[in-house]
């Protein structure tokens, strides 16, 4: 046997890469993320090639002090929490310092950040875990983070990519779902000079449900909201004659955080009753507040799947919530609501 050592950084941090970045959309994911984290009120995704050749993703969020900056790129090293304690009331969408380790392990990286109280902005070049450019530059406030070559160095991964138009529609659903939990926030998506996603960020939910789906299909739908012990449940849902074949255009948040869960999607479901067709799914979106000591979010890189206490409560909570709402729906006749 070899004798045991210490793995180099740059192999660490591409072994983290392959559970965090898995593909172009999660690296727009955990930039996106790092955006709102930092406060941003704009959001600019910009892609070539599906993201193959670049990402962008501009911020006008707090920015990064520029001693700071090699540090933003060291693993496990975070400005979200300090202690244990922090740890189970998470409300950042990042906190494990992941991201931009991994994503400069696999990736050329470039960040041009600058915060209000600085009077440079700062330029930090990596390229293969190696940083090779950090200089003083001018630069407009908040954060705007380049990632170029992605998977240059990892071939496997690169091979396993799909075909560039599905890893585009991934990266579409990624922004989408961000939108849809931060209302508050003007994201955009434009692929190769077209603009695919635009939100207002007025907080306006159903004008962020008719950016993605359309006017029509947004106004037709109902609002819901409710609440029980734990939890605060609110959103907006298609009537049973319009829905889809697939559960994807159901977005489920839970504080804020788009999450896949099937429990609470048949929850939701279940409100319908037998309104709905089997096989058949409402579009819309449902959002799920609770105290975060109720809730791990750490138990997948991607924190794409949770672990929520008093899951019950929960889902008759939602059941019953849609199924009153819907019946109310139905007490109303067509004839009054064409007058
Ligand atoms: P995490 O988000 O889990 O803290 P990341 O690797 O994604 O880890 O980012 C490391 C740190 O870099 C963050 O904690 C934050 O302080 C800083 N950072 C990253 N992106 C931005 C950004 N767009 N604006 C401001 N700060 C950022
Ligand atoms: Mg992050």
């Amino acid at each position: 046997m070899a004798k045991i050592h210490e793995l180099s950084d740059l192999l660490a941090n591409q072994i983290a890469a392959g559970e965090v970045i898995e593909r172009p959309a999660s690296v727009v994911k955990e930039l996106v993320e790092n955006a709102i984290d930092a406060n941003a009120q704009q959001v600019d995704v910009v892609l070539d090639n599906a993201g193959l050749d670049l990402i962008k993703v501009i911020d006008n969020g707090d920015g990064i002090e520029e001693d700071q900056v090699p540090l933003a790129f060291v693993r496990h090293a975070t400005s979200k929490i300090e202690n244990r304690h922090d740890l189970f009331k998470v409300m950042t969408l990042g906190f494990r310092g992941e991201a931009l380790p991994s994503i400069a392990s696999v990736a050329d990286v470039t960040l041009q950040t600058r915060t209000k109280e600085a009077e440079n902005g700062f330029t930090y070049q990596v390229k293969g875990g190696q940083v090779i450019q950090q200089n003083p530059a001018a630069g407009r406030l908040g954060t705007i983070v380049s990632v170029r070559n992605l998977f240059y160095n990892t071939p496997a991964r690169l091979k396993y990519l799909k075909k560039p138009q599905t890893e585009l529609s991934l990266i579409v659903d990624v922004v989408n779902h961000l939108a849809l939990a931060h209302p508050e926030r003007a994201l955009t998506l434009t692929h190769n000079g077209k603009t695919l996603v635009k939100t207002a960020g007025n907080g306006d939910l159903r004008q962020v449900l008719a950016a993605i789906y359309d006017r029509k299909t947004a106004e037709k739908m109902v609002d819901f909201a409710g609440q029980s012990e734990h939890f605060k449940v609110s959103g907006y849902l298609t009537l049973p004659e319009q829905t889809r074949a697939s559960r994807s255009y159901l977005a489920v948040l839970v504080n804020h955080r788009f999450v896949k869960n099937f429990s609470v999607s048949n929850a939701i479901i279940k409100g319908y009753g037998s309104k709905l067709m089997v096989g058949r799914f409402p579009i819309g979106v449902v959002s799920i507040e609770l105290d975060p000591l109720l809730v791990d979010v750490n138990v997948h890189p991607q924190k794409a799947e949770i672990r929520l206490s008093e899951q019950g409560e929960l889902t008759d909570l939602l059941t019953k919530v849609i199924a009153e709402r819907l019946a109310e729906e139905n007490l109303i006749p067509d004839a009054l609501v064409n007058l």
